[in-house]
C-alpha cells in the first residue's frame, strides 16, 4: 500500500467522538490514539514516565567550546546533546554557524559522552546531510511554515522535534505537525519556545505555558519546553523550566555555554555549568511531585 492510500486509510479509520467535529490534524488529535505516543530516540523515551533534558550551547563554535559543554551537561545529568550548525540568524552578518564542521563535533560529542545530538535542518539541500549526523531533526521556529522541509524531514524516518513558529496559533502549530504524521512518519516531538508578544521589556518572548498544556490535551504527541528561548534571560530559565513540568511538559530544552560571555550567539539566555548544575538539582523534586522520574544516561 502507498503511503498516501495508507494515509487515507487511517484518515476513514478516524473514529470522532459522538457529536464533535473531527479535527482539523487526525493524526496528531487525541481522537485518533487512546494514548499518549512515545518517541523512542536509542534508550531515551519522549513522552513516557521519564522528563527528558536536552542541554547544549545555542550554536557550535568549536570542538572546544562544544566537548567541554557536551561533557558538562552530560556529567549533570543530560541525555541529549543540542547545538546548531545551520543557524537562522536575523542578520545575515552574524555567524550562521560551522555548518558539517558543526556536524562532525556533535558527532565526536556523541562518541565520547554517549549523548544523543539533536540539531537543527533549515533547508531541504541539507536534510540528508544532518540526517547522517543527528539523532533528531530539529524544526526551527522560523521553519515551522516550511511545509516543503517537513514534508522532507519527514522522510528521513528520523525523529524530528518541531518548534512551534513565535508568530504561530497553536493549532497552525499541531497542523504543522499533520504534515510530518501525514507522511508516515509517527516520531514527532512538540516544543513550545515563546511567542512574540506586546511586552518586550524584560523578556525576549513569552513563553506560552497555555500552548503546553493545550497541545497535551489535544494530540498525543510528547511536547517539550525550551525556556531558553522562551524568556531570553538566564536567570529566568530556572522558574519557567519548573513551571513547565507542573504544567506537563515531557522535557526540555535548555541554552548551557561553558562561558556565555563570550557566546557567539544567545550568550544572555545561556547558563553555565554550575548554573545549570543547580538548575538540574532544583528540578528533581519538581519532576518527583508530578510522578514522573528524570531520564537517565544509559551505557
Ligand atoms: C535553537 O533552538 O537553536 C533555535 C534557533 O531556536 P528557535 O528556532 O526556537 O529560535
Ligand atoms: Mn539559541
Amino acid at each position: 500500500m502507498s503511503t498516501a492510500t495508507q494515509i487515507a486509510v487511517d484518515l476513514a479509520t478516524v473514529s470522532p467522538v459522538a457529536g464533535t467535529k473531527p479535527p482539523a490534524y487526525p493524526l496528531a488529535s487525541r481522537q485518533s490514539r487512546a494514548g499518549a505516543s512515545t518517541v523512542q530516540v536509542g534508550s531515551i523515551e519522549f513522552g513516557g514516565p521519564e522528563v527528558v533534558v536536552m542541554a547544549g550551547p545555542c550554536t557550535v563554535e568549536s570542538r572546544r567550546q562544544l566537548l567541554e559543554a557536551a561533557q558538562g551537561v552530560c556529567s549533570l545529568g543530560a541525555v541529549v546533546l543540542r547545538g546548531g550548525a545551520f543557524k537562522p540568524r536575523t542578520s545575515p552578518y552574524d555567524f550562521r554557524g560551522l555548518a558539517e564542521e558543526g556536524l562532525r563535533h556533535l558527532a565526536e560529542a556523541r562518541t565520547l559522552t554517549g549523548l544523543l545530538v539533536i540539531t537543527e535542518v533549515m533547508s531541504e539541500k541539507d536534510v540528508e546531510l544532518v540526517a547522517n549526523y543527528a539523532d533528531i531533526l530539529q524544526i526551527g521556529s522560523r521553519s515551522m511554515s516550511a511545509f516543503r522541509l517537513l514534508e522532507e524531514v519527514a522522510r528521513t524516518g528520523k525523529p524530528v522535534m518541531l518548534k512551534r513558529g513565535f508568530m504561530a496559533t497553536v493549532k497552525e502549530w499541531l497542523l504543522a505537525a499533520e504534515y510530518i504524521l501525514a507522511q508516515g512518519n509517527e516520531r514527532v516531538i512538540l516544543c513550545e519556545r515563546g511567542i512574540r508578544s506586546f511586552d518586550s521589556d524584560f523578556t525576549r518572548n513569552t513563553l506560552d505555558l497555555n500552548a503546553v498544556a493545550v497541545a497535551k490535551m489535544e494530540t498525543h504527541l510528547p511536547v517539550i519546553v525550551d525556556p531558553s528561548h522562551g524568556t531570553g534571560r538566564a536567570d529566568l530559565v530556572a522558574p519557567l523550566a519548573k513551571a513547565a513540568i507542573a504544567v506537563g511538559a515531557d522535557g526540555l530544552l535548555i541554552e548551557v555555554h561553558p562561558d556565555p560571555s563570550t557566546a557567539l550567539c544567545d550568550g544572555k539566555q545561556s547558563l553555565d555549568l554550575p548554573r545549570f548544575a543547580a538548575l538540574m538539582s532544583e528540578l528533581r523534586p519538581f519532576i518527583a511531585a508530578t510522578g514522573r522520574r528524570l531520564a537517565m544516561p544509559r551505557g
